[in-house]
């Protein structure tokens, strides 16, 4: 039984090594065109910001131990260029030794992740503008910031990475601007969400354009001239982070079934619609357990259990990857944000009627020392009173605290068996009411009132 993997990072390594525990007996073969396997890639801005940490930390599992410790037949540098479904062959090419070989399998992982958008404007191949999507886009961020003088930078797209990085940037003593091409920072947010975090961002001194188009980039001197809509900045490093999309390129060619997101579509087993072919991670959609569809939402979290399902699956098992409600946070400065469930433009486009209530409470009892702002929409159907969806920002425990209403999310609760909550007082954690129960509460009132 020969399982092969395409893709050595988070939802390969996770597949490869689950099916290796599942049937000690099966040689699985991972394929990774890349030179790394198993990193975190989501370590990879705090890592740019720290110059005496290296790279090399972020490694989970490297491609030795993968082979000696759990018998993993790692192959970097190769790359799968065809998969045929039919005769059960991928066609692969050795990026460092040359030529190509077919290899035979009984069940494939297409773990092929996603690959960073590059906006079809000039200069971007320029030394000095940068994705970050890998290990190796990182390594080439943190060589140039050792090597060059960087006073000033653009970061291109206000959502998630490019507020880590323009957080990092200034961070390393460098003064940051933001281009971002929607007309707020952090698309997707609700207005409440997006101005507190507008002011920490104008706080901390960084400028910020919205609704602005990036229109290409020039080298003058030792400067990169980043040409938008609205003029023209100089600066010396440009990061690019206006999104990723799933590489599906080797299963459309295969005549795999893609979703409505342009992701592979897959059933709870992982399962695509080819034969023993089973995707996993940021090329796969995931069952969305708010809106009772597929979607694709690509994050490291679904991946690793996605790819633990599609591993042992592979290996003859009967596993099932529970759904995804839309977890995610960030840090924003000296704020935390997060998410989970929907947001305004998923219930719009999902055609729900719903409330909004924002509300903003403490992250401590008022007599405990410390105590940070904290900031909190809910979104809950009306008729129903069910949560729907949940976004915070604030000085602390904003992440931990998303996951109360990401659980209540999953055993799909009412906005008023939120209130009911349980929740652990002490001053120095929480007030009485804590932040959510309050949510809850003004969301509560909200769904009462009548529609106006
Ligand atoms: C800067 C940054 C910060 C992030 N922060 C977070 C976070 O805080 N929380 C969170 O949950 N997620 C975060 N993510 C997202 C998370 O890293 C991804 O969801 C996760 O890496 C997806 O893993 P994957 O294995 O599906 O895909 P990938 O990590 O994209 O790996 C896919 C691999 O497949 C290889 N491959 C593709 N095609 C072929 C081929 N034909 N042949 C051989 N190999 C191939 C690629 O080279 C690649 O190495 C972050 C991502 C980035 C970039």
């Amino acid at each position: 039984m020969r399982i092969v993997v395409i893709g050595g990072v988070a939802a390969g390594m996770s597949a490869a090594s689950q099916a290796r525990r599942r049937d000690p007996g099966c040689e699985v073969v991972v394929l990774e065109r890349g030179h790394d396997i198993s990193y975190s890639a989501c370590g990879m801005p705090y890592n740019i910001g720290d110059p005496a940490r290296g790279l090399e930390d972020l490694v989970i599992l490297s491609a030795e131990t993968a082979r000696s410790a759990r018998g993993i037949d790692v192959r970097t540098r190769h790359a799968v260029q065809a998969i045929d479904v039919s005769r059960r062959v991928v066609q692969v090419a050795d990026l460092e030794a040359g030529g190509n070989y077919a290899l035979t399998w009984d069940a494939l992982v297409i773990a092929s992740g996603a690959t960073a958008i590059r906006p079809a404007v000039p200069g971007l191949d320029l030394p000095g503008v940068f994705v970050l999507r890998d290990l190796t886009d990182a390594r080439h961020i943190k060589r140039y910031l050792a090597d060059v003088k960087v006073s000033t930078a653009v970061v291109v797209g206000a959502g998630y990475i490019g507020i880590e990085m323009a957080d990092v940037l200034h961070g390393l003593g460098i003064a940051v601007s933001i281009l971002e091409k929607a007309d707020q920072v952090l698309p997707g947010f609700a207005p409440a969400i997006v101005e507190v975090a507008t002011h920490a961002l104008e706080r901390h001194g960084v400028s910020v354009q919205t609704g602005t188009s990036l229109q290409g980039v020039q080298r003058e001197g030792d400067d990169l001239m980043v040409h938008s809509d609205r003029g023209v900045i100089r600066a010396q490093i440009v990061i690019v982070a206006v999104g990723v999309r799933p590489d599906v390129a080797l299963a459309r060619e295969a005549g795999i079934v893609l979703g409505a997101s342009g992701a592979i579509a897959v059933d709870s087993a992982m399962r695509t619609s080819a034969p023993a072919v089973f995707a996993a991670g940021d090329c796969a959609e995931a069952h969305h357990l708010v809106l009772d569809r597929p979607t694709w939402v690509p994050l490291g979290t679904t991946a690793n259990k996605q790819g633990k399902v599609a591993g042992a699956n592979a290996a003859g098992g009967d596993e099932h990857f529970g759904g995804i409600v839309g977890s995610a946070g960030f840090k924003c400065f000296d704020l935390e944000v997060a998410r989970t469930g929907l947001g305004a433009s998923d219930i719009a486009s999902a055609g729900l009627d719903a409330v909004a209530a924002v509300s903003t409470h403490h992250t401590r009892a008022s007599s405990y020392p410390g105590d940070k702002a904290i900031t909190t929409v809910v979104y809950a159907e009306r008729g129903s009173g069910r949560l729907l969806g949940a976004q915070m920002i604030g000085g602390e425990a904003v992440a931990k605290r998303i996951d109360v209403f990401a659980t209540a999310l999953h055993a799909r609760m009412t906005l008023a068996q939120v209130e009911a909550l349980d929740l652990t007082y002490a001053p120095p954690f929480a007030p009485v009411y804590d932040a959510i129960l309050i949510a809850a509460t003004v969301g509560v009132k909200a769904l009462a009132k009548p529609r106006q």
